[in-house]
């Protein structure tokens, strides 16, 4: 079955599907994007990947492409069109063609692109946890607006490819974890409280984050927003990160250092087990389809 990608108003092969040299999703990272996940035909937290993605748009006062009805009928027909049941579905907004020039093109024409593929989070990792690495975050300023500008991201997480790591967690000057290429960061301390930064400008504010934590208040967890620095994570009892591909991923290896006992704490499986209820994932031991399991968001 060949693929089909949704393209300013056209549905296309995915193989032939293009935007314009002049697109400023191509020129200046000038775009937005989301990436929505699909369990059971069924499409998890959709309403506040939108909320998201119009408040991503609004702070870079970029157009919103088609109305919301409208666009929840593009991912549809695209999820329908790739036959996928379980996997996700990315929309890319940017600021439209025009002659390259920083400041804003007079016209108000975003382009829109939509794809959609089958993938499921890797059960072994799921069940197994993950190591991370550390390295700098030297991101901008802005990175509650989730842009594809995901250069430092890109470095990083190749770094925790070539170190055999699922993934990198980013530290700042101060030694304080800010959250990881593509997904935010969490301990659970020998206390038992379950710490996760608060939503500043210096993380994207996780779909999963905000459905994990409103889970674990839900449960009685004492919950915390608070900035927590790389020390405390070696010394933390469990950690995990969330994300719409990972969902919740055990962390059990800090760089050289396991956590706790090295394996997934049972705070974490039982948010874990809980996330996926909650995103309608078929229990352990149920399908994987393709895809490598690692998804970027
Ligand atoms: N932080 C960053 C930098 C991300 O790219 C992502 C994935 N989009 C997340 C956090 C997790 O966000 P979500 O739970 O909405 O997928």
């Amino acid at each position: 079955m060949s693929r089909i990608a949704y393209v300013n108003g056209r549905f296309t092969r995915h193989r032939d599907a293009a935007v314009h040299v002049e697109d400023r999703g191509y020129q200046f990272a000038d775009a937005v994007y989301e990436v929505i996940a699909i369990q059971n035909d069924r499409f998890v937290d959709e309403e506040p990947h939108l909320d998201r993605l119009e408040r991503s748009l609004g702070e870079l006062r970029m157009a919103p492409p088609v109305g919301r009805p409208a666009l929840r009928y593009i991912l549809r027909e695209t999820v329908r069109r790739n036959r996928v049941h379980n996997g996700i579905v990315y929309m890319q907004v940017s600021r439209g063609v025009a002659r390259r020039d920083h400041a804003f093109p007079a016209h108000r024409d975003s382009s829109l692109v939509v794809t959609a593929r089958s993938t499921m989070p890797k059960s072994s990792a799921r069940a197994g946890g993950v190591s991370v690495v550390t390295t700098e975050d030297i991101r901008w300023k802005r990175c509650d607006i989730k842009t594809v500008g995901l250069l430092p991201n890109v470095l990083a997480k190749q770094m925790a490819a070539e170190a055999g790591a699922y993934e990198a967690w980013l530290v700042t000057p101060d030694g304080d974890v800010t959250e990881c290429t593509s997904a935010n960061a969490w301990i659970v301390t020998a206390g038992r409280e379950v710490v996760t930064r608060p939503p500043t400008h210096a993380i994207l504010n996780g779909i999963t984050r905000r459905t994990v934590r409103a889970i674990a208040e839900r449960e009685g967890y004492a919950v915390v927003e608070r900035v927590f620095s790389l020390d405390e994570a070696h010394a933390a009892a469990e950690a995990f990160l969330t994300s719409t591909t990972s969902h919740v991923m055990p962390v059990v290896r800090i760089d050289d250092r396991p956590v706790g006992d090295g394996r997934p704490g049972p705070l974490t499986s039982a948010l874990q087990a809980h996330y996926d209820a909650h995103a309608g994932m078929a229990p352990e031991g149920g399908t994987e389809t393709a895809g490598t399991g690692s998804a970027e968001a």
